[in-house]
């Protein structure tokens, strides 16, 4: 079981596709999760909605329960037994004490943390050209990861949208979130022995090709 961390555009989505499909694990990403929600307008959508828009992290009591709800629904089903890989969560230190209570609470261990180190103005770039398919949540870029054909989903044939919060304003509080909140867990899980630093700003291959060595 892996975490994948990294700020906003780092490239988590992109090489957890990538795990899925080579090692048959599970993704788990709670953008992805909180962005179904709102699209069924469930009580975690009507929240996180407007947490999301403004560029905030969802607040930890109600993210912790979607994901220790979905854990409780899906943890023993036939789609995890190889293992899973944690996109987008944690994202604050409360959340990764949670986690290691969750952890022993279902009596599963988190084996390595990959960091993807990458600078700020590379982000900005990345983030501006991301599309996102509407229905499977798929992310291409529209230089770096083009989709075979323009506006549509090479997986599903879905739309592919900008995101809201991908837009320049939103971006940029989503940048100083993640340097509050979300980098101290750089020490943290370096103090736990389990991070791995891998650079994100090569090419996407190559980050993959480096995340398979660890
Ligand atoms: P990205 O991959 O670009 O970093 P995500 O799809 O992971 O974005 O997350 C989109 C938004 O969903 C975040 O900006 C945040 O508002 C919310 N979110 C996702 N994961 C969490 C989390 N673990 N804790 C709080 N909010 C979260
Ligand atoms: P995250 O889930 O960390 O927010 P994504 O995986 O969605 O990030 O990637 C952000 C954007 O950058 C997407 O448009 C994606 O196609 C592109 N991208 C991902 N990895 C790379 C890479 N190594 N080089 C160039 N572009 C990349
Ligand atoms: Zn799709």
């Amino acid at each position: 079981n892996i975490i994948l961390m990294g700020p906003p555009g780092a490239g988590k989505g992109t090489q957890a596709a990538k795990l899925v499909e080579k090692y048959g694990l599970k993704q788990i990403s709670t953008g992805d999760l909180f962005r179904k929600a709102i699209k069924e307008e469930t009580k975690f959508g009507v929240i996180a909605k407007y947490f999301i828009s403004f560029g905030y992290l969802v607040p930890d009591d109600f993210t912790i329960q979607m994901i220790q709800e979905y854990l409780e629904e899906n943890i023993n089903t036939e789609e995890f037994k190889n293992g899973f890989i944690l996109d987008g969560f944690p994202r604050t230190i409360i959340q990764a004490r949670k986690l290691a209570d969750i952890c022993s609470m279902f009596n599963f261990k988190i084996d390595a943390v990959i960091n993807l180190d990458i600078p700020e103005d590379v982000l900005v770039k990345r983030l501006s050209g991301r599309r996102t398919c509407a229905d499977c949540g798929k992310s291409y870029h529209i230089v770096y990861n083009p989709p075979k054909k323009e506006g549509v989903c090479d997986a599903c044939g879905g739309e592919l949208i900008l995101r809201d919060d991908d837009k320049p304003e939103t971006v940029e509080q989503r940048l100083r979130v993640y340097h509050e909140q979300t980098q101290p867990l750089i020490d943290y899980y370096t103090k736990e022995g389990i991070l791995k630093e891998v650079d994100g700003t090569i090419d996407l291959e190559d980050v993959f090709a480096e995340i398979t060595k660890i």
